[in-house]
């Protein structure tokens, strides 16, 4: 029975996708700037997948691409350039709060053992605020593979207009050793690929349906320069935080908020379900980094 069970809920791909490749084009779409940042082939026919350079919005478009010259001073570019300086820190780098008074939610979806996910926070999300509540999941390969009815629900309140869901890269394997140092772990572990880890989950979420947002997070917050540069070369921008609610970080205005929704950390989870049932916040979008 169990096995059927299994079956039903397999993230099957919606599309065979090949040839999935970096690219680094400015173009004009419906008459705006855009950057396309991947090509690939979707049942033999060549997409891209484009940002918009003004917003920040994704999608993912079929027709030949018209180049321009690119323009270095649109709010994408400076906000690449920005969040690749250094200081490298080792952890936490890139944007950790926006200048704003509403907060930012964020939901990490590491790869887990655990059965199910956390199901009623999003529910009390959806129940406390107004719909469709802004949301950026964090997501890794390997837990949309292990979690397909979750994926499949959080899909459905997406396309019933209940979350605003921005899709953000959390790798694909999500690389992680118990004992090794930070600086020997998660994505700088050894024999990693690191531009592998990045595609890889985009590549899934594609196959599912999906439009991938440009805002990555590193696993454990941990980076390094080599790992920030890449991040660059694929136009994608690194999201720390500055209120992790389980290590007790305090909500301010424009915090980056990071909570686990694998129910790896039902602490984090505890504190907030507390503290949105009070309403006191209004919940932004990640894309309000460009206002
Ligand atoms: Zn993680």
């Amino acid at each position: 029975m169990k096995f059927f069970y299994t079956l039903l809920f397999l993230t099957i791909p919606l599309w065979s996708l090949s040839h999935y490749h970096v690219v680094d084009e400015a173009i004009t779409y419906q008459n705006k700037p855009y950057r396309a940042i991947r090509s690939f082939e979707k049942e033999k026919i060549l997409h891209h997948l484009i940002v918009n350079e003004m917003t920040l919005e994704t999608h993912i478009i079929q027709q030949r691409i018209q180049k321009i010259d690119s323009n270095p001073a649109t709010p994408y570019q400076k906000l690449l350039d920005k969040y690749t300086q250094p200081p490298y820190l080792l952890q936490n780098y890139g944007v950790v709060s926006i200048e704003s008074d509403k907060i930012y939610i964020t939901t990490d979806l590491c790869p887990s053992s655990q059965k199910g996910y956390e199901r009623e926070f999003y529910q009390k999300l959806i129940k406390h605020y107004p719909n469709p509540v802004e949301i950026t999941l964090f997501i890794s390969g390997k837990w949309i593979d292990k979690h397909p009815q979750a994926f499949q629900e959080l899909k459905k309140w997406e396309d019933q207009k209940r979350l605003s869901i921005t899709w953000g890269n959390h790798t694909h394997t999500h690389p992680y050793h118990p004992k090794a140092p930070l600086a020997n772990n998660f994505l700088l572990s050894k024999g990693v690929d690191i531009e592998k880890e990045l595609l890889g989950v985009e590549k899934k979420l594609i196959e599912q349906g999906v439009t991938p947002s440009i805002f990555f997070r590193f696993p454990g917050l941990v980076q390094n320069e080599k790992a920030i540069k890449t991040l660059k070369r694929l136009g994608l921008i690194a999201v720390g935080s500055n209120a992790w609610l389980a290590k007790g970080e305090k909500i301010q205005k424009g915090s980056i908020i990071l909570l686990h929704g694998n129910k790896n950390e039902p602490q984090g989870i505890e504190k907030a379900n507390i503290l949105f049932q009070s309403k006191l916040y209004t919940i932004g979008s990640l894309l309000d980094i460009v206002q």
